[in-house]
């Protein structure tokens, strides 16, 4: 506030510089001062004409010294404006604000747009009445570019404002934890996922969502990350307010906040769905695997699985030398059965026959269904002598076995070898020459290949 100019200042030195200086030099030195100062000064007159302006207000407001001068408050219609960007007219100018209510105006932020419309320019404005004898006699306005602050201001208001938009708006939940493990801050994302009101969850400790039996575990996990920064990224089981356990990926950041504590900030993102989806996945791929390897009528395993297991065996042979052995083995004028009875009827035949070698050969032989009527059968860590006797065992069932409502008979022949370290080709082919020696033979018999 500046004092009455009919009172001399209390203290002050009256005439100090006067009694060196003339009248003129005095106005000289005042001007001299005025256009050194950083801020923007004007000192209107009662009816708000411009009186003086120094260099700085001339400047910041973006018009001539000369031009300012005389003028009044109009002189800057249409340029002022609000933080809020709406005009400020003429008669709600600090100047005649002041005028008006004869109170005094600190701080007050406005903005004046450039002529050329570009980027404006901020001030702060404080406004003064000057009295005489207890009356308005002047106004004294004096402003400071804030352009520079408002705009750092500005931006980090809105960095603020955006960063909590982002972490209102993430699909990401995220909560917030103190050194001791209760939850600050959680996010919107966070409180649906879990199913607690964030009321419910401030103040809590962040195990309420840890499945009972892990939480000795996670509140020891969160004290190391809050004291060395342990690493916690992770797939976790957590549980919901209903009970419901859900499955998350889980990663933390330490922070130091306010009060230089420090704090963990929790990320989670909720895989519930990707991993029933990703179980369900290996369980059809291990189902496709499965048929991969399987013949679809009798359900034995195919060709493809049979040529691994017989690697397979091959190679702890070479290792262990264990005996194993392999039968062809193919029913006898099995045509027949499909042109007396059709073809339908044929495949029950194939499936009884499959399940008959099946059941009368050990829980560790491997039954095939090596092609058409032909079946192969793997019998590991098995001499020659037993697989003889298991084929006998195999083609005397069949012999007496009715099958299908037709009450149909089948022989069978087989070919065994034994494995002696030849290629497993090779090896198929010995079984196979024996299946043909026992055709030839007569059929429904077995024979071995020659060792
Ligand atoms: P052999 O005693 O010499 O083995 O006589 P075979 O009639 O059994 O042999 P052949 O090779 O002449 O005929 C095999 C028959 O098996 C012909 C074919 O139609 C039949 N067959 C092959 N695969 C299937 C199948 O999946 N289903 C049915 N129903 N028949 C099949
Ligand atoms: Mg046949
Ligand atoms: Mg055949």
């Amino acid at each position: 506030m500046i004092d009455d100019l009919s009172t001399p200042p209390a203290g002050s030195c009256s005439g100090c510089l006067s009694e060196h200086l003339t009248c003129e030099q005095m106005l000289r030195l005042y001007d001299i001062l005025l256009d050194s100062m950083q801020s923007g000064f004007m000192l209107h007159d009662r009816d708000a004409r411009v009186l003086v302006c120094n260099r700085k207000a001339a400047l910041i407001l973006g018009l001539e010294r000369a031009c300012l001068v005389g003028s009044t408050p109009e002189a800057l219609a249409g340029r002022i404006f609000r933080e809020d960007r709406t005009p400020v007219a003429p008669e709600d100018f600090p100047v005649n604000v002041v005028r008006r209510t004869g109170r005094a105006m600190e701080d007050v932020i406005l903005g004046i747009g450039s002529p050329d419309g570009g980027i404006p320019v901020w001030i702060s404005v404080n406004a003064a009445p000057v009295l005489l004898v207890d009356e308005i006699d002047k106004i004294a306005v004096s402003f400071i570019d804030v352009t520079a602050m408002k705009t750092t201001v500005d931006s980090l208001r809105r960095s603020e404002s955006n960063l909590k938009n982002i972490l209102e708006h993430t699909p990401l939940g995220v909560c917030v934890t103190d050194e001791m493990g209760h939850f600050e801050q959680a996010n919107d994302a966070y409180c649906k996922f879990y199913g607690y009101s964030r009321q419910e969850l401030l103040g809590r400790h962040f195990t309420l969502v840890v499945p009972p039996e892990q939480r000795a575990f996670m509140s020891d996990l969160h004290d190391r990350f809050i004291k060395s920064g342990t690493e916690i990224r992770g797939e976790w089981d957590v549980v919901a307010k209903d009970g419901q356990v859900k499955t998350i990926i889980a990663d933390a950041a330490r922070i130091v906040m306010d009060a230089n504590k420090m704090r963990k900030v929790t990320f989670v993102m909720d895989i519930t769905d990707k991993k029933r989806f990703e179980e369900e996945l290996k369980q059809t791929n291990a189902q496709l695997e499965a048929q991969n390897r399987m013949d679809p009528l009798t359900r034995l395993h195919n060709r493809k699985y049979a040529m691994e297991c017989l690697e397979t065996l091959a190679g702890e042979f070479k290792r262990y030398g264990s005996d194993f052995c392999a039968a062809m083995i193919d029913i006898d004028h099995f045509k027949k059965v499909n042109d007396t009875f059709g073809h339908r009827t044929g495949d029950e035949v194939l499936e009884c026959v499959a399940r008959e070698i099946t059941a009368l050969s050990r829980e560790t032989d491997v039954a095939v269904r090596f092609g058409g009527e032909e079946f192969l059968l793997i019998m590991p860590h098995t001499s020659l002598q037993g697989s003889m006797a298991a084929l006998e065992k195999i083609r005397a069932r069949m012999e007496s076995l009715a099958m299908t409502p037709h009450r149909i008979k089948v022989t069978v022949s087989a070919g065994v070898a034994r494995y002696r370290e030849q290629g497993i080709l090779e090896f198929i082919e010995d079984a196979d020459k024996a299946l043909y020696r026992a055709k030839n033979a007569g059929r429904n018999r077995v024979l071995s290949a020659p060792e």
